[in-house]
């Protein structure tokens, strides 16, 4: 299967009532593992590269990668450029093979973030690749302050930059370790009132299961994008395979035990928010 775009999975999930997660890739083992995960369940996922993964490796090895995973995947995998801060970047992952950019203009004034997410939009589309876009600001946990996004300001966001997605701030905050965030239902509730566009929520990490499942069931939040949660069990894994053995220096040999608790943890985020199968009658 080639990549898939954002829309391609996101119209899908907002109609039939479920969400996709957006996982923060950092290498080749999580982001095998995310695919591997997705197979199993037989439903779509996002490979993110976000800012801090392209600092590490550069976007061509990134898009290689993915196109590689999705290619041999038998289920949509979509290639996302994650927190873009200019449209020459944006231009970039799609010149390289990203079938998805999300523009982050959240931090400018609404005019300008208009603008600048319209363009980023226009960019992608003729491309034939998704935007998302961000109104409001998801702050940082310890770090950036958040903005909760005013409905009518979304509404204007949303009509004015033909985005695809739009990531908004509704109690949500990046980097949270523990599930501790509380959802402003009502917000989203509001928001989904006056834009008839899939929602995002960034931050998933800190939503508890039961919430990202009720808000993927019965909401028009489509995306959540999880990291923090599965760099987590990540270093876990490597951790304790580390002190397994302490001879051991063969990193390919290390990293092979992260595979598979990092999988096992993908596949129950991905079904948790997926299409809720129905109960077999007895
Ligand atoms: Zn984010």
């Amino acid at each position: 299967m080639t990549l898939a775009t954002l829309a391609d999975v996101l119209g899908p999930a907002l109609s039939g009532g479920y969400a996709v997660a957006g996982l923060v890739v950092l290498g080749w083992e999580d982001a095998r593992a995310y695919v591997d995960a997705a197979e199993s369940e037989g439903l779509p996922v996002i490979l993110q590269a976000g800012p801090g993964c392209r600092r590490h490796t550069p976007l061509e090895v990134l898009a290689a990668m993915f196109k590689t995973l999705g290619n041999s995947a038998g289920v949509p995998v979509v290639a996302h450029l994650d927190h873009a801060t200019s449209i020459k970047e944006c231009r970039h992952a799609i010149d390289c093979g990203f079938t998805s950019v999300m523009f982050d203009g959240s931090h400018f004034p609404l005019e300008q973030n208009i603008e600048l997410t319209a363009e980023a939009a226009q960019v992608a589309h003729s491309a034939g690749v998704s935007c998302e876009g961000e109104i409001g600001i998801v702050g940082h946990s310890g770090g950036k302050t958040s903005s909760s996004t005013v409905p009518d300001e979304a509404e204007q966001f949303a009509r004015s930059t033909g985005i695809d997605a739009m990531a908004i701030s509704v109690g949500n905050l990046h980097l949270q370790r523990a599930p501790s965030a509380t959802i402003e239902l009502d917000r989203i509730r509001a928001v989904e009132s006056v834009v008839n566009i899939p929602l995002v929520l960034h931050g998933g990490s800190g939503i508890d299961t039961k919430m990202r499942q009720r808000l993927a069931a019965e909401t028009a939040v489509c995306k959540f994008n999880i990291g923090t949660e599965l760099r987590m069990v990540f270093g876990k894994a490597l951790r304790s395979a580390m002190k397994k053995d302490p001879n051991r220096f063969d990193r390919v040999e290390i990293l092979k035990e992260t595979e598979e608790p990092v999988r096992e943890t993908t596949r129950s985020i991905i079904r948790s928010i997926g299409p809720q199968r129905l109960s077999q009658p007895n």
